[in-house]
């Protein structure tokens, strides 16, 4: 048994007895913020190995050593879930991605929509929220945030094994859900403050990869909607149970 609090996403191998070195900046929040001493214990994942309980034997003010214990939980993959999402203000796209690390989707992709108001993304920033997220929620696998892609290119380059849940806001109220959905690789797209164009509405609802969702009898944010659209998913498809 492990009383270790903190978790740390670390791009290392992870083993029974493997070394860690910490970065500049973890040294300056594991020994300088939390005060972890020599002897402390974190827990550490990097995505392929499940969690680990190591141990702080060497903390310095700009780097450290941690050893790794024993493993403390097997790795767990999200389903094969992608949320395609037009980004908004910076706040509401931060919290969009760390909902969406905490709902357990597995490609976070900004795109770009005739109505998306931003033209590019931090997506060094957005992928740190992704990392801070998985530290806090227990995940063992960080999801990768992409870069903004064009929605338009995306979809002629649609993979042939994925299906698309299309949240459609003019579908407000109609009771169109997940019910005979198959399960398999999927993604979520919504759109953006202004929500989608004629143009790309028709194009989605003729595409056949694509279901048309309605999230309900209100018009919601899209931050909201997004939540809820993969609350949704996760309850009829994903691995909720
Ligand atoms: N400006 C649009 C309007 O007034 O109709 C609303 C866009 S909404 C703020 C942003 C996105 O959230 C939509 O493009 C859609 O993907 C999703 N969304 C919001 N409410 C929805 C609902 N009830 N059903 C399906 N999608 C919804």
């Amino acid at each position: 048994m492990s009383d270790a609090k903190i978790r740390l996403f670390v791009e290392h191998a992870l083993g029974v007895g493997q070394s860690v070195p910490v970065s500049r900046e973890q040294a300056h929040y594991l020994f300088g913020v939390m005060r972890l001493g020599l002897g402390a214990q974190v827990l550490l994942f990097n995505g392929s190995s499940g969690e680990w309980r190591a141990e702080v034997v060497d903390a310095g003010k700009r780097g450290g050593i941690l050893l790794c214990k024993e493993q403390t939980r097997p790795l767990h993959l999200p389903p094969d879930l992608w949320l395609l999402f037009a980004p908004i203000k910076k706040a509401r796209t931060d919290f969009i991605v760390e909902k969406a690390t905490e709902m357990g989707a597995a490609r976070i992709m900004p795109v770009q929509t005739d109505h998306t108001n931003s033209e590019r993304i931090r997506q060094d920033r957005l992928q740190a929220h992704a990392v801070e997220a998985a530290e806090q929620c227990g995940g063992t696998c960080v999801p990768v945030v992409a870069d903004l892609t064009k929605l338009d290119r995306l979809l002629t380059d649609w993979p042939d094994d994925r299906q698309l849940m299309f949240c459609d806001e003019t579908l407000v109220g109609a009771a169109l859900t997940l019910r005979d959905a198959k399960p398999g690789k999927w993604a979520i797209l919504i759109g953006p403050e202004g929500g989608f164009s004629e143009k790309e509405r028709s194009r989605l609802r003729s595409l056949p990869f694509a279901v048309s969702i309605s999230l309900g009898p209100r018009i919601l944010r899209a931050d909201t909607a997004a939540v809820a659209a993969l609350t949704m998913w996760q309850s009829a498809l994903g691995d909720w149970g």
